[in-house]
């Protein structure tokens, strides 16, 4: 079986059609999204249409939940703020009953799905260093966490005697015995200094992981940003990949 892994959107249409039409070509036989499907882009309503097309395996993202009034924005910069106020001002009454009844958490046979951090997922922090990795690792005895949230590939990986490391590779096979905690970057607004869309592909067969590249029309995404009246750094910044 072989599975994609999506995570953070942010209502960029054009990123997500790139990404959907490479998932049509890989034959992935089954697609789960790891939250953040709206907030920052234009199209907030036609990105739940198309993730709704491809997928039921859906968890929330902060963005999601503040777009419904689920989270505080107390947290979010200005500009995420702005974003977040003209998005839940855009979208349904139908697609908000949608974003509210997504769970924070899946677990899976082999896998856990979060947004942000396994151990504790509604405080929505940021998985970055070996420390948090550590406390994630000891929450449960999953051999793979997928994760989002900061739009930076990074994986974590626990040896057989708990040394924790991060594996420099984008592409892998996972190893018995050994624990992985796999971020698998931004679809819609990538921060790790390449503007292409990411999304992970996982060959369940012979546990084998690769992190792909799309490249997109990031123009036309700007273009709506700026019709919209989004503030322009939200556009800017997506052909910065920052
Ligand atoms: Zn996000």
């Amino acid at each position: 079986m072989k599975y994609a892994l999506l995570s953070d959107i942010h209502s960029n249409l054009e990123a997500f059609q790139a990404v959907a039409e490479d998932l049509a070509q890989e034959k992935v036989d089954d697609v789960f999204f790891l939250g953040d499907i709206v907030g920052y882009g234009a199209d907030p309503g036609r990105c739940i249409e198309l993730l709704q097309e491809l997928t039921t395996h859906i968890i929330a993202g902060n963005h999601d939940w503040a777009a419904v009034g689920l989270t505080e924005t107390g947290s979010f910069n200005p500009v995420a703020k702005t974003a977040i106020e003209w998005t839940a001002g855009k979208i349904t009454s139908r697609q908000q009953t949608f974003l509210a009844q997504l769970p924070l958490i899946k677990n899976y046979p082999h896998s856990t799905v979060v947004h942000a951090t396994p151990h504790h997922p509604e405080a929505w922090d940021y998985l970055l260093s070996l420390k948090e990795a550590s406390q994630s690792f000891k929450y449960s005895d999953q051999h793979l966490c997928f994760i989002g949230h900061s739009h930076t590939p990074i994986t974590f990986v626990k040896d057989q005697e708990g040394k924790i490391s991060v594996l420099p590779d984008t592409a892998f096979t996972l190893k018995d015995g050994h624990r992985y905690i796999i971020n698998v970057g931004s679809v819609g607004q990538p921060r790790d200094g390449n503007p292409h869309a990411a999304y992970g592909i996982y060959h369940a067969d012979d546990a084998r992981f690769t992190l792909k590249r799309i490249p997109y029309t990031i123009e036309r995404a700007q273009e709506k940003i700026i019709e919209a009246r989004l503030p322009p750094f939200l556009a800017s910044r997506l052909a910065e990949g920052q």
